[in-house]
């Protein structure tokens, strides 16, 4: 008899308080003061969250110089620098701060004083860059993965040394840094954590490839979290796939797997998720949910709005 095909549904996946935050915020600003409205940098990233907005009137630039002076300006959920911070400012911009709390956490940890700070990123990610900008240790160095980490320069060893993380990264990485570092810098201080829901979604990913042939992750390609999440499905001996919708299904998975699983990274919106699984059960698919690894209570409420003139 021929084996029915399962897709099984991760929990939690998709969207964070982060990401649910700052979309709440778009959507009050746009209401009170109409379009246009001008975001910095993609607001989350998520193409299908971008190109739905930018209908709406809304604008995402890449530099404060594209933004007409008195302006509203939100600043994206991954932040911004001190610098943009004060420029925008100085150009009399009408700033509504959407940074995810916890990337805000991790910019007043940057700031402390010390004399060096590591961070554990991408170089070149908006969140990154924000947090550097921040910085306030004598020298920073951003490191990707544990061989950068092992080429970094010897310090004097009352030197002052502080590592942290950006919030998405695979959770496995950052510790395999940690123990590089440590290694070499016994005085190591260490708050270097990824975020709730990174650390969650992970953790459910992982369970879901340890029991599926493959794992789609539904997320867009320049989406950290979401890469990070194809990332730990493939290192627990899955076939996975980031795909931004229904339309880029791969034909030989639903021909060829039998136990399929499904996730979402933290900016992708349900209904991409729905329509996916949708497309699965009319290829035969039959729906299980896999026990939630976590529960996710958290949610924060949207920043202070100003009256429109
Ligand atoms: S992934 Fe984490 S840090 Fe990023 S917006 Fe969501 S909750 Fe905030």
């Amino acid at each position: 008899m021929m084996q029915k095909k399962k897709v099984f549904l991760g929990f939690p996946h998709g969207m964070c308080a982060g990401v649910r935050r700052a979309l709440k915020t778009v959507e009050t600003v746009l209401d009170r003061f109409g379009a246009p409205v001008y975001v910095l940098h993609e607001i989350v990233h998520n193409n299908f969250i971008v190109n739905e907005l930018k209908k709406r009137g809304v604008h995402f630039a890449d530099s404060l110089d594209e933004i007409p002076p008195e302006s509203v300006l939100l600043f994206s959920a991954h932040g911004v620098s001190a610098a943009v911070e004060e420029e925008a400012r100085r150009r009399k911009l009408r700033i509504i701060d959407v940074t995810c709390p916890l990337v805000k956490r991790l910019h007043h940890a940057a700031a402390k004083p010390r004399d060096v700070l590591i961070l554990i990123g991408h170089r070149g990610h908006p969140e990154v860059e924000g947090t550097v900008g921040r910085s306030g240790a004598k020298q920073t160095f951003v490191v990707a993965d544990a061989s950068e980490a092992a080429a970094l320069p010897a310090f004097p060893p009352d030197t002052r040394i502080e590592l942290l993380a950006q919030t998405t990264l695979n959770t496995e990485e950052v510790t395999k840094v940690e123990a590089e570092l440590r290694k070499r810098y016994p005085q190591l201080e260490s708050a270097a954590t990824v975020c709730y829901a990174t650390t969650n979604r992970q953790k459910a990913v992982r369970s879901l490839a340890k029991k599926c042939e493959a794992v789609l992750i539904v997320g867009s390609p320049h989406s950290s979290n979401s890469n990070r999440l194809r990332e730990v499905a493939e290192q627990e001996g899955a076939r996975a796939f980031l795909i931004e919708n229904a339309g880029e299904l791969p034909r030989e998975i639903i021909e060829n797997t039998t136990m399929l699983g499904v996730s979402a990274g933290a900016s992708a919106p349900e209904s991409l998720v729905d329509e996916l699984l949708q497309k699965l059960l009319s290829a035969g698919f039959q729906l299980k949910t896999e026990n939630c690894t976590a529960d996710e209570t958290t949610e924060f409420s949207i920043p202070e709005i100003p009256e429109k003139p």
